[in-house]
């Protein structure tokens, strides 16, 4: 039955699309495309969230066959647990992410989510299931109210307030002229990288996943709206299942668990105390960054 679905559900999102003037017509076309390349399984069943539980099992993946991506990477976020996920540029963060949302097919291993298969559950059970804030958000060219309420179908105007509320963006909107129905997108109002960040959260906060996945952005912003937001998003993965790639590693201290990823293998993992204390790849990001954070210091001292 999903089969027969599925075509129609891109239609319609193709039709509302349209209608609402997405910005980025390339971002969505890929979705479409990227889409074409998992199916459901003939009768699969939906994904049954008990707890929340998200588990990588010796998972092997390349976007092209001859250059593998991923080796071998296992790891286990227990239920409401945060897993941070580091590593230099290029190492494979990102593409964790998109494999749990089940954007490509693994080469080998499993993803299980509560014990299920990722790849054996239908596509639409598990999108529900997930939430991801992105490094890049993307808006429409709507009211900021209908960028928010786009997070879950239907919702009304309280809830997508109440969710601006929990995102911190509810004074900013209602300092706006025209409130919730301020147009924004290319041909309305520019919001900054942190507002469009909260835009996000906000629609994050109104699917309302038991599964979470925070792409931190690499460009940094400032730090006291990089705090805010840190402290939002802190908020929102606390009683939720969280993966959080992180680029800044002040911002990961207290994850449950951190695993520093390495040109696609898992190189180390532990708590920020243990990786410190093993003086490696971790501890030395850490030396770096720390010694990056006091020259931003002091220039801001300066400024
Ligand atoms: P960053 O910290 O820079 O965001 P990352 O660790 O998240 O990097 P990924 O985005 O997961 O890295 O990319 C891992 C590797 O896969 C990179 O070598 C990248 O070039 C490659 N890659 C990413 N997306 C694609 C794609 N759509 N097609 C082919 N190769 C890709």
């Amino acid at each position: 039955l999903m089969q027969l679905f599925r075509p129609l559900d891109l239609l319609g999102m193709v039709y509302r699309t349209i209608r609402q003037g997405l910005i980025d017509m390339k971002a969505m076309f890929d979705l479409a495309d990227t889409d074409a390349e998992v199916k459901d399984i003939p009768g699969a069943p939906a994904l049954a969230v008990t707890r929340g539980e998200v588990r990588f099992e010796h998972v092997r993946f390349g976007y092209e066959p001859d250059r593998q991506v991923l080796h071998d990477v296992s790891f286990t976020v227990p239920a409401g647990g945060t897993l941070a996920v580091v590593g230099p540029s290029g190492a494979g963060k990102s593409t964790l992410s998109r494999l749990l949302y089940r954007f490509y097919d693994l080469q080998g291993g499993r993803i299980l989510i509560d014990g299920q298969d990722v790849a054996r559950v239908t596509q639409d059970s598990l999108r529900r299931a997930i939430g991801i804030v992105p490094q890049d958000t993307v808006l429409f060219n709507d009211t900021i109210g209908f960028n928010i309420g786009y997070g879950r179908e239907g919702a009304g105007p309280e809830e997508i307030e109440a969710a601006a509320k929990g995102a911190a963006i509810d004074e900013f909107i209602r300092a706006l002229p025209d409130g919730y129905d301020a147009m924004v997108g290319e041909r309305g109002l520019k919001l900054s990288g942190g507002e469009k960040q909260r835009v996000a959260i906000a629609r994050t906060l109104l699917k309302d996943p038991p599964v979470l996945i925070l792409d931190e952005a690499t460009s940094a912003l400032d730090s006291r709206t990089e705090a805010a937001i840190q402290r939002t998003l802190g908020a929102v993965a606390e009683s939720r299942t969280s993966i959080v790639i992180a680029h800044r590693l002040s911002t990961i201290v207290d994850a449950d668990q951190i695993i520093v990823l390495d040109a696609g293998r898992v190189a180390e993992r532990g708590t920020h105390a243990e990786l410190l204390a093993r003086r490696g790849l971790y501890a030395e990001m850490w030396a770096r960054q720390a010694a990056e954070s006091d020259v931003d210091e002091v220039a801001v001292a300066a400024e």
